[in-house]
């Protein structure tokens, strides 16, 4: 621009905040890359951007609560608020009623539809409350636009949305909708943009991620295995991982990829839930603790170096202390590398919510402690099983001190290193010398790890 050229208006500003899964925190980048691409820049908050999104969910009770405060939050000292647009599972859920209860919501859309988010802001801009709860059948990752150059090594994929399950606890078959497959060849076109800006590992991400299928360029039929075979073909991919699997689809030529394909890492996230078949069974579960152990023990086989995690939910309806006992010994049958356990939250419109027997707070909480003391036993005595051991990070970002680096092991854990010449996206050998309950400290290996 020269001196003399009129000042153009300000561009408008976006903050997009997320909440929840991976899965979520993945469509609020795709919510940015689009925003971008009409113009909006990026604000580093809520607190004077003229747009904000809040990326919700819905799968706990304080999450959704959590929206109506922050939604208050937006709120300006002289009164006036950015334009509003509530996305994600509470969207999907609460619908118009977000609207009513709080009147500064200008868009709700679920989380089907936020491909259309530009021309609901546009709506909005004219004065209309903008709401689209539509599950269209035209896919959504058609309509956005290409992704991003990354600026990150790291970057997750949906490859798979929505469930069948129907886990009797769970909003996600509701909120999110049937389960879906995206398309094989747009899957590899995402990673190669990825890759060819800068992506190193990618996370393929589902509701029941293992449950993916569909057809290669050849027309063959494939599972998530195939998808992770050819995906290990792409020059520049170092590491490949995936994430939420279902027991049940946790088939032959998934748990034989563990074993063989070098780019997988070593890490299985495997929720089980409950540890009592009696309460499996009332959550239509579709498992036995057998057969999930069996599952484990199988992995094992093929990668004997794998993390196993999970997710637990203590206090379903109808738990007894015996049921719940069952769900500590499953944890110690497994041993698990880290886990998320959850107090039972119901869910208006799922069947757990209007079963008899709902537990008391005050045992949940007594249970939930109980099973957290144990998981964090189990992940202490993990992290520290790995001092000594010799291996390769991949660093993702800066640490408090003066060059240092915080990098993932395979296994997943965070590990601090300080060592001149290194940068973000750098692959590094390292020896792991210090253990801690959520994170590791390294020393440089200058001899290359095989
Ligand atoms: N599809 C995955 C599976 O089958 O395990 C889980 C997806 S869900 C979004 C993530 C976790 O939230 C679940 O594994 C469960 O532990 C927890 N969760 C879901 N509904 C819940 C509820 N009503 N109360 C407490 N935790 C819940
Ligand atoms: Fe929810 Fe169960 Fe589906 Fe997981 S498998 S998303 S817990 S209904």
């Amino acid at each position: 621009m020269t001196s003399d050229s009129p000042a153009k208006n300000p561009a408008k500003t976006f903050h997009v905040k997320s909440f929840g899964c991976q899965m979520n925190v993945y469509d609020g980048e795709r919510m940015a890359e689009m925003l971008g691409m009409q113009g909006y820049l990026p604000a580093a908050d809520g607190a004077d951007a003229d747009l904000v999104v809040l990326n919700t969910c819905h799968i706990r009770e304080k999450a959704a609560e959590k929206v109506y405060s922050d939604i208050g939050r937006l709120k300006r000292e002289d009164g006036s608020t950015p334009t509003i647009a509530v996305a994600g599972c509470v969207a999907q859920a609460e619908g118009a009623e977000i609207a009513r209860r709080a009147p500064s919501v200008d868009v709700v859309v679920g989380p089907q539809a936020y491909h259309r988010l530009p021309d609901l802001i546009a709506r909005a801009e004219r004065g209309e409350k903008a709401i689209d709860l539509d599950m269209p059948l035209e896919s959504k990752f058609g309509a956005l636009p290409k992704r991003a150059d990354g600026q990150r090594p790291t970057a997750f994929l949906t490859v798979q949305e929505g469930c069948d399950k129907f886990c009797t606890y769970c909003v996600v078959p509701y909120t999110r909708g049937a389960e879906i497959s995206r398309p094989f060849a747009d899957l590899i076109a995402e990673a190669r943009a990825l890759i060819a800006g800068g992506v190193r590992e990618i996370t393929l991400l589902g509701q029941n991620v293992n449950a993916w299928d569909g057809e290669d360029d050849k027309g063959r039929a494939i599972g998530l295995d195939g998808l992770i075979r050819e995906l290990a073909r792409e020059d520049g991919l170092e590491r490949i991982r995936y994430t939420t699997s279902h027991p049940n689809d946790m088939t032959d030529g998934l748990i034989a990829a563990h074993g063989e394909v070098d780019k997988l890492m070593p890490f299985l996230h495997l929720p089980v839930q409950a540890g009592s078949d009696r309460i499996l069974a009332a959550m239509n579960r579709s498992h036995s603790v057998d057969s999930y152990l069996r599952v484990i023990e199988r992995v094992r086989a093929a990668r004997p170096d794998i993390a196993i995690s999970g997710d637990f939910i203590v206090g379903f309806p109808g738990e007894s202390e015996t049921d719940f006992e069952a769900t500590l010994d499953i944890v110690r049958a497994t041993n698990y590398a880290m886990a998320y356990s959850f107090k039972y939250s119901r869910r208006p419109g799922t069947p757990a919510a209007t079963m008899d027997e709902q537990i008391d707070e005050a045992v949940m909480n007594d249970r939930l402690q109980r099973l957290q003391a144990l998981l964090n036993q189990q992940q202490q005595a993990f992290n520290e099983a790995t001092v000594g051991r010799a291996t390769r990070l991949l660093l993702e970002r800066k640490g408090k001190h003066d060059g240092q680096l915080i990098g993932k092991s395979p296994w997943l854990q965070s590990v601090h290193v300080t060592a001149p010449g290194l940068a973000i996206g750098d692959m590094t050998d390292v020896r792991i010398t210090s253990a801690g309950p959520n994170s590791l400290g390294a020393e440089p290996l200058m001899e290359a790890v095989a």
